[in-house]
């Protein structure tokens, strides 16, 4: 194990029941990571590490619905308690909400989507943070999507999720400057899980690319050697991108 290049490390995988948070969980434990894993379906989470120790890694899982905000806090107690330190964080987990018409969007569905794709990520890092820091090589990585800037005709609740999310993760990244941390955005493009086949029932799944072709890329950018910080890395075209401001 200890010849692997993320072995004895800690890494917290949000969304790891299926799609990218999944292949994402599976691959850091295969660099030697031990998976702290969470998502809601508990079968799901049993499945993955089934799977992770069959392949000679090891997980812990966390059933949890990341709106329960308290139980993030709880989460970094636990770490604090076992290990001392994370570090890795991926926060993965999203909702797509309803594709709808600003104007037509239920107050329901868009407090789900602000809760999960951005106030459970802020709660992380306001729980984590301090873990991070304990590590000598934190490394914070959300997963966002074009949506945050093409502003598509009724993805608005997703897009404006997306959207804070970036702002979230630049900001946290400014203010990690002088840390070892390192705070990375993740756009995957389109890739073949049920959110995108729920965003897009017509599309033939088999001409998009899997979670498992984004997941060695995520192993990049969560181990000791990344160096870049406050940027997105945009999987469709591999290329860094530096938010700019407006002249
Ligand atoms: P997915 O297959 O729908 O998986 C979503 C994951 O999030 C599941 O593991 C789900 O677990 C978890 N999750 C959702 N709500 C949760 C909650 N309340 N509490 C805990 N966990 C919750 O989606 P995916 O395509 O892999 O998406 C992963 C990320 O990539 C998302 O942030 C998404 O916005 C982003 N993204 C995806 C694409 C794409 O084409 N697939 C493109 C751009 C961006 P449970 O249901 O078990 O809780």
């Amino acid at each position: 194990m200890t010849d692997k290049p993320l072995a004895n490390r800690i890494a917290v995988v949000t969304g790891a029941s299926r799609g990218i948070g999944r292949a994402a969980a599976l691959a850091l434990a295969g660099q030697g990571a031990h998976v702290i894993a969470l998502a809601r379906t508990q079968g799901a989470l049993e499945e993955l590490d089934d799977e992770i120790r069959r392949a000679g890694g090891a997980a812990t899982l966390v059933p949890v619905d990341l709106k329960d905000f308290d139980a993030l806090d709880r989460l970094g107690a636990a770490i604090h308690e076992r290990w001392g330190r994370l570090d890795i964080l991926l926060g993965n987990a999203g909702l797509l909400g309803e594709i709808a018409p600003v104007t037509h969007v239920d107050q329901p569905v868009w407090d789900a989507v602000m809760a999960v794709n951005v106030t459970a990520n802020w709660r992380l890092i306001r729980s984590l943070d301090p873990l991070l820091r304990a590590s000598d090589a934190g490394r914070a990585i959300f997963v966002t999507s074009g949506a945050a800037h093409k502003c598509t005709a009724y993805w608005g609740p997703y897009s404006v999720s997306k959207a804070a999310l970036e702002a979230l993760v630049r900001t946290y990244a400014n203010e990690t400057l002088n840390t070892p941390i390192r705070a990375m955005l993740l756009n995957p493009g389109p890739l073949r899980t049920n959110m995108r086949r729920a965003a897009m029932p017509g599309e033939d799944p088999t001409t998009l690319r899997t979670p498992e072709d984004l997941a060695l890329h995520i192993v990049r950018l969560a181990s000791p050697a990344w160096t870049e910080t406050g940027k997105i890395y945009d999987f469709p075209t591999d290329r860094l991108l530096t938010p700019q401001m407006p002249a």
